[in-house]
C-alpha cells in the first residue's frame, strides 16, 4: 500500500484559505489588546472570560501531551469526539462521491455524520464473536473509500477488536483508519496511540466523556500525524473549545490518580455485576466487556426493559440492533445504583 495524504484531502480543503482570527494574526507579547472587538471592561464573570480563547489550546495540549505521552503537534481537540468525526468527513470525504466503511453494530455517529455530509456508507458487519470480518471488509474497498471506522472497545458490544486485525487493516488500506478508543481506559488492551509513528494513516480518537467523567465539558481528542492534525486545524471553527472547558479540564487533568481509582472501581463493579447477571434465570448471556457497560442478552427483553422503567431505572434497549437481538446495554452505575438494578431484577424473577 502507498499512503499519500495529499491525495486524500478534498481539493476545496487543500485550496482553502482558513479564517484568520485576531489571535492568529498577532501572537507576540502586548499589554493592550484592541484587535478582537472584545469587551475591554470585563465580563459579569471572571476577568478573562471577556477574551477569546486560544484557538489551538496550546496550554491544554501541553498537559494532555504529558498525560498521554504524545507530542502536542500530534493532538487535535474537538468539541467532543463527535466534532472530530464530523471534521474527518469534511476534510477527507467528497460529498456524493466518496465512501466510508463501518463495522456494525457500532457507534451511531459514524453513520449519522456520514449521512449529514452525504458520504456513502458501506457496511462490513462484525462476525458472531464481534470481531472484524476482514474478508468482507476488503471486498468493500475501492478507490473512493476514504475512511474505515473501527471502534475498540466497541459500543454497544463492549469487546476490544483484535489488535492484529486492526494492524492488518492499517497495513492494507491506503485511506484513513480511525480507531475510536472512547472506552480504552477500561480495557485490558493497549491503546493504538503508541503506533502513530508506524502508521501515517492512523487516527486515534479518545474522549474525556467516559473514564474522565467530563461528558458535560465536551472535549474529544484526535491523535494523528502532524500533517493530519494540520488539516483538521484548518477546517475547525476557530474557537471550538471554549475557555471554561479549557480552564476546567486543566484542573481535572491534575487528578489523574482520582480518575485511575474510579476506573479501577468501575472495572471491579463491572466484573462483579457480570457474574451476578449471569446467574439470573432471565439472562441468557453476558458478553465480555472491556468498557464501562455490559451487553446482556435477556429472555423477554421488552418486558424487562419496561419493568425496569416502572422502577425508575433506564437502560439502553439495543434489541433492534444487528447481532444484538434481545440485548440490553447497561452502564455500570454507583454501588447503590447497581444494587437497585440487581434487586429489581431479582424481584422480577419472583
Ligand atoms: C461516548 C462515545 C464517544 C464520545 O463522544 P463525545 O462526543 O466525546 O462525548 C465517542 N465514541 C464512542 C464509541 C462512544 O461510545
Amino acid at each position: 500500500m502507498s499512503f499519500n495524504l495529499s491525495q486524500l484531502i478534498r481539493n476545496n480543503i487543500k485550496n482553502l484559505t482558513p479564517y484568520s482570527s485576531a489571535r492568529d494574526e498577532f501572537k507576540g507579547e502586548a499589554s493592550v489588546f484592541l484587535d478582537a472587538n472584545e469587551n475591554s471592561l470585563g465580563s459579569p464573570l471572571m476577568k478573562w472570560y471577556n477574551r477569546y480563547p486560544d484557538p489551538y489550546q496550546w496550554k491544554l495540549k501541553e498537559v494532555i501531551s504529558t498525560v498521554k505521552g504524545i507530542a502536542s503537534q500530534h493532538i487535535f481537540l474537538g468539541n467532543g469526539s463527535d466534532e472530530c468525526i464530523d471534521l474527518l468527513y469534511r476534510c477527507f470525504c467528497n460529498p456524493g462521491k466518496d465512501n466510508i466503511i463501518i463495522c456494525p453494530p457500532t457507534y451511531g455517529m459514524y453513520e449519522v455524520s456520514a449521512n449529514i455530509n452525504d458520504i456513502e456508507i458501506r457496511k462490513a458487519p462484525l462476525m458472531d464473536d464481534f470481531q472484524l470480518d476482514l474478508v468482507h471488509l476488503e471486498t468493500l474497498i475501492d478507490t473512493n473509500t476514504k475512511i474505515i471506522w473501527i471502534c475498540s472497545p466497541n459500543n454497544p458490544t463492549g469487546n476490544s477488536i483484535n489488535h492484529h486485525d486492526v494492524e492488518m487493516v492499517l497495513n492494507n488500506f491506503d485511506g484513513l483508519v480511525v480507531v475510536d478508543e472512547a472506552y480504552i481506559n477500561f480495557a485490558r488492551q493497549k491503546s493504538f496511540v503508541g503506533l502513530l509513528t508506524d502508521y501515517p494513516n492512523l487516527v486515534v480518537l479518545q474522549t474525556l466523556s467516559k473514564a474522565w467523567g467530563l461528558a458535560a465539558l465536551r472535549l474529544g481528542m484526535a491523535f494523528a500525524s502532524e500533517e493530519i492534525i494540520t488539516v483538521l486545524n484548518k477546517v475547525k471553527p476557530p474557537y471550538n473549545i471554549n475557555q471554561a472547558t479549557q480552564d476546567l479540564v486543566l484542573k481535572a487533568l491534575e487528578e489523574v490518580g482520582q480518575v485511575n481509582d474510579m476506573i479501577k472501581e468501575i472495572v471491579d463493579m463491572r466484573d462483579a455485576l457480570a457474574e451476578v447477571f449471569a446467574s439470573l434465570p432471565s439472562v441468557e448471556k453476558v458478553y465480555p466487556s472491556d468498557a464501562n457497560f455490559l451487553l446482556v442478552k435477556i429472555k423477554d427483553v421488552r418486558k424487562v426493559y419496561q419493568y425496569l422503567l416502572t422502577r425508575g431505572i433506564v437502560v439502553r434497549d439495543r434489541s433492534n440492533v444487528l447481532l444484538c437481538d434481545n440485548c440490553l446495554r447497561i452502564t455500570i452505575g454507583t454501588e447503590k445504583e447497581n444494587t437497585l438494578l440487581v434487586d429489581a431484577l431479582l424481584e422480577l424473577e419472583g
